[in-house]
């Protein structure tokens, strides 16, 4: 088939993720058999949010192990996946005349790894990652994405990981399986429904939903890796969201799947 690559959102939750199975994991590993092998991934995920843009050029990135309070076994996880400083190179081009940082090393953070661990388990294609620039606007990110469009025909698989809900204050720790707050739900069907209408960039302009986006985008690290997605997205092209549900009563897991 070849032909042109998905582009992907993960909703990626708890770090646990990485070594349990679930509902969530096996809906991950199913859509990593879905669609064609790439050659190459650009991810994009909440834990590299900073004062800058910037690309990983390491050509074998370290697994970071960038959360604490967790089990030991969880920080004995690698998934060595090779990078690929010529695709880091690509990413600096498409992204003209936006300036971007070639940081040689910069390992994957477990937005990438503990998500495409399941799609990806022998950690055979590379991955690069790009950052998340803290100074910019929702529409910045939108407008990045769509930068980034033509690595779709180019064998590479662009994936934001974060979480379209993500208040961890209000997060229901006793009882992962709580009922989804009001806001909650709310927040998340209105933005399916605006991918679904394709009103994107309504999307990016979130802010406008009040007091339910204040409280499921208290900050937004976790939500704009969805808009880098969403600008790869071509005139008239579907979306699908291949994983659901909304755990803790208060973070979403929902993916998006644009082509
Ligand atoms: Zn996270």
């Amino acid at each position: 088939m070849g032909g042109v690559m998905p582009g992907v959102f993960l909703g990626h939750g708890n770090p646990m993720n990485a070594i349990q199975s679930n509902a969530f994991t096996e809906g991950w590993r199913l859509l990593g058999e879905s669609i064609p092998r790439p050659e190459a991934i650009l991810a994009i995920s909440a834990h590299w949010y900073g004062p800058d843009l910037a690309v990983s050029g390491s050509v074998s990135p370290e697994t970071m192990h960038d959360f604490y309070g967790f089990p030991r076994e969880l920080f004995e996880v690698t998934w060595p996946a090779p990078g690929s400083p010529e695709l880091a190179e690509r990413v600096r081009k498409l992204l003209k005349p936006n300036e971007v940082r070639f940081d040689a090393h910069r390992g994957l953070d477990h937005g990438a790894w503990a998500v495409l661990c399941h799609l990806y388990p022998k950690a055979d294609i590379p991955v690069v990652q790009l950052s998340i620039d803290n100074r910019m606007p929702p529409r910045f990110h939108y407008e990045i994405g769509r930068l980034l469009q033509p690595l779709r025909e180019e064998g590479v698989l662009v994936v934001g990981s974060g979480n379209i809900v993500h208040n961890l204050g209000a997060y229901d720790w006793e009882n992962e399986n709580t009922a989804p707050f009001d806001w909650a739900l709310r927040f998340e069907t209105a933005t399916r429904k605006l991918m679904l209408e394709g009103k994107d960039l309504e999307v990016a302009d979130y802010a406008i939903l009040g007091n339910d986006a204040r409280l499921s985008v208290p900050s937004p690290d976790h939500f704009l890796p969805l808009l880098y997605v969403l600008g790869l997205r071509k005139e008239h092209e579907h979306v699908s969201f291949p994983v659901e549900g909304i755990v803790g009563g208060a973070l979403s897991m929902l993916s998006l799947k644009v082509g």
